[in-house]
């Protein structure tokens, strides 16, 4: 590993001045995939400031969000009551996500940071990685790809997003609050996130120096049907091939009064399906308007010839969430 100089902040103005001093440091939180990367020579800080010690790790009910300090563990936000009984599907996600060794270290700041899975960008002694260094090429492309993106792709990158719970969050209008030296603000996660063009490299809204500190989740209101479904190669602890979060509220006459659609597995960014929800928006819940709503979601789809089976995946993963969820067309 690359030799750094490691120091630990207290407060949130001393993490903030270490890295404007520094343009090559790193914030160190939990940690489980950043050390990998850095010890493969893929990250490379001269700095790394751990801001473990930040008071950055509550969660508290406030005017019907849930705002939760980037410092919570994935574990901590999953035991808690009002995320269990107020956002299931979240509470899902992060279950899914990992083991409960990983859940206990990996915070949810980190979580919406965590980088792609591609084995192209893990490996330096491949050249060809846009993601890694800009204008070198993408080796996926016309190398291995069955689980790279069809949604939000360029021609200078497909990865996949590999965050499991920032596909529900993007689904439930989250928004990201962000410390910086130059001072505090509130991105909503639908914009945080950067599909690829030809910067690869740039994956959010963060500028340099700048940190998550909390994630601010509306609460479902009472009666809303959710759920998270992960499709994966295996069923323990893998990366989704495809994935489903959903959110709807159901009238007494069985028509979809409002619908949140989000997809994982499948895109560059978590992917807010929004045309998916104007279809289920005032649609009775059948089997015909949710295979329309899938179909709706990957309308833009451009997939290549080892991932194409993504395609139908995701509409039939949406399609069977669609189904759990209202009790419809199954
Ligand atoms: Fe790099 Fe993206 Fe291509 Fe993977 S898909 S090799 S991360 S540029």
């Amino acid at each position: 590993m690359r030799p750094f100089t490691y120091v630990r902040a207290h407060e949130v103005g001393t993490a903030l001045a270490e890295a404007e001093a520094d343009s090559r440091a790193d914030f160190l939180a939990g940690g489980t995939t950043q050390l990998d990367l850095m010890k493969d020579g893929v990250l490379r800080p001269d700095r790394l400031i751990d801001i473990t010690r930040l008071p950055l790790h509550g969660i508290e009910e406030r005017q019907g969000a849930l705002i939760v300090g980037a410092l919570v563990t994935m574990e901590e936000l999953a035991a808690d009551p009002v995320a269990g009984r107020r956002l299931p599907l979240v509470r899902e996600a992060l279950l899914r996500s990992a083991s409960v060794q990983l859940r206990n270290m990996a915070t949810i700041g980190g979580n919406l940071l965590q980088r792609t899975r591609c084995r192209y960008f893990r490996d330096p002694t491949v050249a060809a990685c846009n993601k890694r260094d800009r204008g070198s090429g993408c080796a996926a492309v016309h190398g291995s790809h069955r689980t790279h993106a069809v949604l939000g792709t360029s021609e200078h990158c497909i990865a996949t997003h590999a965050s499991d719970v920032a596909v529900t969050l993007v689904a439930l209008d989250a928004v990201v609050h962000i410390s910086g030296a130059a001072g505090d603000r509130k991105v909503p996660l639908t914009g945080f996130y950067r599909t690829p063009g030809d910067t690869p490299d740039v994956e959010n809204d963060l500028r340099p120096g700048e940190l998550i500190a909390a994630v601010e989740i509306p609460l479902l209101p009472e009666g809303a049907r959710s759920d998270y479904l992960k499709v994966r190669d295996r069923s323990s602890y893998e990366f989704a091939l495809a994935s489903a979060a959903v959110a709807v509220g159901l009238g007494a006459d069985r028509r979809i009064e409002w619908a949140r659609v989000g997809l994982g597995g499948v895109a560059t960014v978590p992917w807010r399906a929004v045309e998916a929800e104007a279809v289920l928006t005032g649609s009775p819940a059948d089997g015909e308007v949710f295979a329309s709503a899938a179909a709706a979601a990957v309308a833009g789809a451009e997939p290549r010839p080892q991932n194409a089976f993504k395609v139908d995946l995701a509409q039939r993963t949406l399609v069977r969430t669609l189904q759990t969820v209202t009790g419809a067309g199954s």
